[in-house]
């Protein structure tokens, strides 16, 4: 008999293929998205603010005005026009003179963060990544069968020692690191940035050790308080590739991201790149290059700043009302705070009883390769109302607290969902419900 009951290809799959599991969210996910749950799960951007009537002009313009190129096939780079407008946005990142010629155009950071995987990682090949990581990212390594080590970090990002130890220790062991991924502004989920002084320190390290930096800033723009810190890459440019992108500082539907990479590494994307999807939308490039060129962008990305701010704000001041047996980070800029639970209580376990009390978040092993973070959970403040958040905490705390009783009765909070069933043994994610990024 071939596959099983359910999959009669089973046999047929790669092995990789059975590496993609699905997200730990994705079974509440029909009841997360209800109107009458709080939402503290998504990591989708808030576009409200968009100027949509001005967005309508210029596409209708841009297919009256260059309909037959924005409908046509275009160079598996990216069009160099939109490669020069994104050297410029990555000025306010400290990368000065970057050559449109290293810019690469991918469907979303995204595809650069697949390209990358799929050009280093060979099974078994060790990737660092911060501690917690991206699970978008963690879902690409593990596609590849790549073995994550986590590195820590502390409210200042990556710790430069804790770098060093982890590399000395994995090449004593004769292990192959591939790179390093990091996320140094307004973390996915911690929420935490890696300071202005460990910036250099880190981009040295890795240069001395050889290893590669995957650079990856999707919220580089949406700092509330303070304008951009260097780039990595400004410190190493040919240990680092840069990744960035348009979803958060204007708009995720465009797909539209890049790297920014050393020559060598450049050439092998574009190929990747090309193999995986021809050519970038070249619709989108041309929209995205004329709401460059047109609109003051910049005032944009700093308008959606001060609305998240204030979310931000709500969110902590809601914590600080409503859980005082927590402790959590305190983001300068981004979507994202990370909650630490008080002992013996296990947010994935729990995760069930918060949706029934109406408010979602995402439990922290998700962002972990190796099944740890259940003692942690990533709250989003990006989408909510501040209203919403203040009431999506106070029912959160109802939850920690009715659980907190439970491991002080009972030495053991809610059993998670589907123990003991092999179908349903819990597992840390790869495959997130896009929501949940
Ligand atoms: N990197 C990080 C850290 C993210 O949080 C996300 C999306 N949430 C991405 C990459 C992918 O973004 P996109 O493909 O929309 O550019």
């Amino acid at each position: 008999m071939h596959g099983t009951r359910l999959d009669p290809w089973f046999d047929a799959y790669a092995e990789r293929a059975h590496n993609l599991r699905a997200s730990e969210i994705r079974a509440l996910f029909s009841v997360v998205s209800r109107p009458e749950v709080v939402s503290l799960a998504g990591g989708m951007p808030n576009l409200k603010d968009l100027p949509l009537e001005r967005l309508a002009e210029s596409a209708k313009s841009l297919i009256l005005n260059h309909g037959a190129q924005a409908l046509q096939y275009g160079s598996g780079q990216g069009w160099e026009p939109l490669r020069e407008q994104i050297c410029e946005i990555m000025t306010y990142d400290h990368i000065v003179g970057a050559d449109p010629d290293l810019v690469v155009v991918t469907t979303g950071s995204q595809q650069a963060l697949d390209l990358m995987a799929e050009l280093f990682i060979d099974t078994g090949d060790v990737v660092l990544a911060e501690s917690p990581s991206y699970v978008g990212a963690l879902g690409c390594f593990r596609a590849r069968q790549a073995d994550v080590v986590h590195v820590d970090m502390d409210e200042d990002g990556l710790i430069p020692s804790a770098l060093e130890e982890t590399i000395g220790r994995l090449k004593k062991q004769g292990r192959r690191i591939k790179f390093l991924y990091t996320i140094p502004n307004f973390q996915n989920p911690a929420g935490v940035t890696l300071s202005e002084e460990r910036r250099p320190v880190i981009a040295a390290i890795c240069e001395r050790e050889h290893v590669l930096i995957l650079e990856d800033n999707p919220y580089g723009l949406l700092g509330f308080d303070r304008d951009p810190l260097p780039a990595l890459y400004s410190y190493a440019p040919e240990t680092v590739v840069y990744l960035g992108s348009v979803s958060k500082m204007f708009a995720p539907g465009m797909r539209i991201g890049w790297a920014l990479a050393p020559h060598a590494i450049r050439d092998k994307l574009i190929l990747a790149s090309e193999a995986a999807i021809l050519s970038p939308t070249m619709f989108g490039q041309m929209f995205l290059s004329q709401y460059l060129a047109d609109y003051d962008w910049y005032g944009q990305a700093k308008s959606f700043r001060s609305m998240y701010r204030q979310r931000r704000d709500a969110m902590l001041s809601a914590l600080e009302e409503f859980m005082p047996d927590c402790t959590w980070t305190k983001p300068e800029g981004g979507f994202y705070t990370w909650v630490t639970l008080p002992e013996g209580l296990d947010a994935k376990a729990m995760l069930p009883r918060a949706v029934r009390a109406l408010v979602a978040y995402v439990s922290g092993t998700a962002f972990y390769y190796d099944g740890r973070g259940a003692n942690h959970m990533r709250l989003s403040f990006c989408y909510p109302t501040p209203e919403d958040i203040r009431e999506g905490v106070r029912r959160l705390s109802g939850v920690v607290n009715a659980e907190k009783e439970l491991v002080e009765m009972f030495g053991t909070g809610s059993i998670p969902a589907g123990a003991g069933d092999p179908e349903h043994l819990p597992g840390p994610s790869t495959v997130p419900a896009p929501d949940t990024l």
